[in-house]
């Protein structure tokens, strides 16, 4: 089985791709993640991101691609965070066929009010939310007591620049594979456990055809 989960930013799609991996024994595949693998074993690609790395640049996503080539066609996967652009799933597509794309769909009010809303702790990084997990006293950390503060990229600014370059990005990857007639939506404002049940749902469903 190879799959790949698509959402906005703050849709807890990285939190489902693990239990979903973990559910079906499928490698869960995120950009990070081969990343810092490559640069651990010290890959000829690894050197590469490295650089691009120390330099604080974001690595081309040719080049994650290019770590993955040689597993891909021979493994079962969910893919997380990739492709990210309708090249990508173009040059994926040659390489290997997904059964299943699954999209989390949370409205971009959700979005804003779950990642505006965080707040983390200056000193032992722990994360609060405003709403969803306020710390005891308000602005101070339940751990070590030091001040919370917001992060710069979670700010409502920041977060609506995101997502309007995550949905001009999306949109045509989501037509890619709404044509391949693989495409499934699920409710990503329900709860994490609900949201999982969902997914889990069309995988079995999708595997039982
Ligand atoms: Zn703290």
């Amino acid at each position: 089985m190879k799959l790949a989960i698509f959402g906005p930013p703050g849709s807890g799609k990285g939190t489902q791709a693990k239990k979903i991996a973990g559910r079906f024994s499928l490698r869960h595949i995120s950009t990070g993640d081969i990343i810092r693998e490559n640069i651990a074993s010290n890959t000829k690609l690894g050197k590469k991101f490295k650089e691009y790395n120390d330099k604080g640049l974001l690595v081309p996503d040719e080049w994650v691609f290019e770590a993955l080539r040689p597993t891909l066609p021979k493994e079962k996967f969910i893919l997380d965070g990739f492709p990210r652009t309708i090249g990508q799933a173009r040059m994926l597509d040659t390489l290997a066929t997904l059964d299943m794309a699954i999209m989390l769909k949370v409205s971009d009010e959700e979005v804003l009010e779950r990642i505006s809303g965080r707040r983390v702790c200056s000193s032992c990084g722990k994360i609060f939310h405003i709403k969803f997990r306020p710390p005891e006293k308000q602005g101070f950390c339940d751990a070590c007591g030091s001040s919370l503060v917001q992060r710069k990229d979670d700010t409502e600014e920041i977060v609506k620049s995101r997502l309007s370059e995550y949905h001009s990005q999306t949109k045509p990857i989501l037509e890619f594979y709404e044509d391949k007639k693989i495409l499934y939506y699920v409710d990503g404002e329900k709860s994490i456990e609900e949201v999982f049940s969902a997914v889990c749902f069309f995988i079995e469903n999708s595997i039982s055809k």
